[in-house]
């Protein structure tokens, strides 16, 4: 069994302090470092998994290739570290209940009363260990959702203290992260929200072994030393954690910082090889210095929570990196495009990608948003409920079938181009029921998807229940939309494009989930690229 070492990762004072990019960022200096590591999220919440959220609740699910729904740090994880991740990697209070309570209904728990701890605390132990003992990991970092303090985290600070104890310090440590608040009346940094931060960590009996501290301005030697002296750790342990630019220099920042060698220490590790981050930097210098812009519309009804489409737009900051091209979004919104304004709206783009998404919301913005690039030579994306709409544009406008619709948004309508896939008719629940994660697709030779992915094999991640009827394909094809790839086994239409457009591409899977930083999505590296052609005309 591998020897693996357990680092959590808590958070204080508030949310929203980037405690997933500071995992990811300590995850790849420790990558870089010769160490094979993964971070997993414990989300504290009860449902089961985010895959039932609205997304303005919670901005976008990720799928993994095994069909997890999950938390969107989790494309964080996977764009910094170039590893998959798996249904191990998210952990919710749901999942936790769900197995405890079915143990119980099997019996296993036979005469003893089921509590809160031993049981649930066990439960999470199990799930934290689950990776290190199958994955083959030499360090696992535990990511601890919400903040200390809240009653829903208890469990989990519970559970870590269990651990910390039973495998002992060289074994696991805890970084907490908070913040250092500037007051600017006072013109100080101030450290008491971090100092009743710990205090609030300490009365569930963990010792932070690091301190992270998010802060606008830099920390001075004073600030550190007054943090140490409160919150029971070394000057050298306090960590400062100043904005970036973009989440993408923070393996620079926290290399800086020591983070990656101070927990090394803790854990007795010895550094394998020095970071080597060439790659890394050479895409953040293109991403910083790019020689030339172009502006995609994201035509979706979430737009106002721009984290919903969060793999969209870090593939296209990876993709604008490899085109040395700054990508600028225009946000907007599906359900405010008519006939009258789509013209005025759109104008001025050079590429449109129609977003995923479910329901007819907005749905008739999207067909016109698609018909626009189509007549305009505008290079278009279109994912999922995108590439739908664009058989639907094309069904109803190009071939005359003015009723052609998905079913999803029409049961009984007369040409139903998009159907529910035979696989989902009998499927009456709604979480975790949908076509999920990687499937394979073969590639036509003679295709825009081809010449991105230069493969006719390809493995992509998915997250529908609808499909493109193939009762139409012939006529589609007929007039002049090819399905350019297909499901090797199914026979299902994985992707449909134009030959006589400049870039014109519907995928029924998601690419987003794919793109990160050492292997830019191709297709998103094609977009762009032809968009920057359409900007050069
Ligand atoms: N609502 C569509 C379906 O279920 C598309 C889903 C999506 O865009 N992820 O097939």
């Amino acid at each position: 069994m591998h020897d693996t070492k357990y680092v959590f990762v808590t958070g204080g004072v508030t949310s929203s302090l980037g405690k997933g990019i500071i995992a990811a960022s300590l995850a790849k200096l420790l990558q870089e470092r010769g160490y094979s590591v993964t971070i997993q999220k414990l989300d504290p919440y009860i449902n089961i998994d985010p895959g039932t959220l609205n997304p303005y609740e919670h901005g976008e699910c990720y799928v993994t290739d095994d069909g997890a729904e999950t938390d969107l740090d989790l494309g964080h994880y996977e764009r910094f570290l170039n590893i998959p991740t798996s249904q191990a990697n998210n952990v919710t209070t749901g999942k936790i209940y769900q197995s405890v309570i079915n143990k119980e209904r099997k019996g296993e728990f036979l005469g003893k009363t089921v509590q809160v701890i031993p049981h649930i605390t066990d439960e999470i132990k199990r799930r934290i260990q689950i990776l290190g003992e199958t994955g083959d990991y030499d360090i696992v970092i535990t990511e601890i959702g919400g903040t200390v303090g809240d009653i829903e985290s208890l469990p989990y600070v519970e559970s870590v203290r269990q651990l910390l104890w039973e495998k002992g310090p060289e074994n696991a440590i805890v970084i907490h992260l908070t913040l250092v608040p500037y007051l600017a009346a006072a013109g100080e940094l101030k450290t008491k929200p971090t100092q009743h931060s710990v205090k609030m960590l300490m009365q569930s009996g963990v010792s932070p072994d690091i301190l992270v501290c998010r802060t606008e301005h830099e920390i001075s030697e004073d600030i550190k030393r007054k943090l140490a002296l409160f919150c029971n750790v070394k000057k050298e342990d306090v960590i400062q954690s100043i904005d970036a630019e973009t989440i993408y220099d923070v393996p620079n920042l926290m290399f800086e910082e020591g983070l990656d060698k101070v927990v090394l220490e803790k854990l007795q590790l010895c550094s394998k090889k020095q970071p080597d981050l060439l790659v890394w930097n050479d895409f953040i210098q293109k991403h910083k210095n790019p020689t030339s812009e172009v502006e995609i519309g994201l035509i979706g009804k979430y737009v106002e929570l721009h984290d919903s489409y969060k793999s969209i737009t870090e593939a296209f900051i990876h993709a604008g990196s490899s085109n040395e091209t700054k990508v600028t979004v225009r946000w907007i919104h599906s359900e405010n495009l008519t006939p009258k304004n789509v013209e005025k709206k759109l104008e001025g783009l050079n590429g449109i990608l129609v977003a995923p998404g479910f329901g007819d919301r907005g749905i008739e913005g999207k067909i016109k948003a698609v018909k626009y690039a189509r007549e305009n030579n505008i290079p278009f994306l279109g994912i999922c409920l995108g590439m739908q709409m664009a058989v639907i544009e094309f069904s109803r406008n190009v071939l005359g079938m003015s009723d052609a619709f998905s079913t999803e948004m029409k049961k009984n309508c007369k040409n139903p181009v998009i159907n529910l896939m035979e696989s989902q008719k009998d499927v009456t629940e709604k979480g975790g029921t949908m076509r999920l994660g990687a499937w394979d697709c073969k590639v036509a030779k003679n295709s825009k998807t081809y010449d991105a992915y230069q493969s006719e094999q390809i493995s992509e991640r998915h997250r529908h229940r609808y499909e493109f009827n193939n009762e139409y394909l012939e006529a589609i094809e007929n007039a002049g939309m090819k399905a350019t790839g297909i499901n090797p086994k199914t026979g299902l239409v994985e992707v449909v494009e134009f030959a006589n457009h400049p870039w014109f591409v519907g995928v029924q899977y998601h690419p987003e989930y794919k793109s990160t930083v050492l292997n830019p999505h191709p297709l998103f590296v094609d977009f762009i690229k032809a968009a920057l052609k359409q900007f050069k005309k």
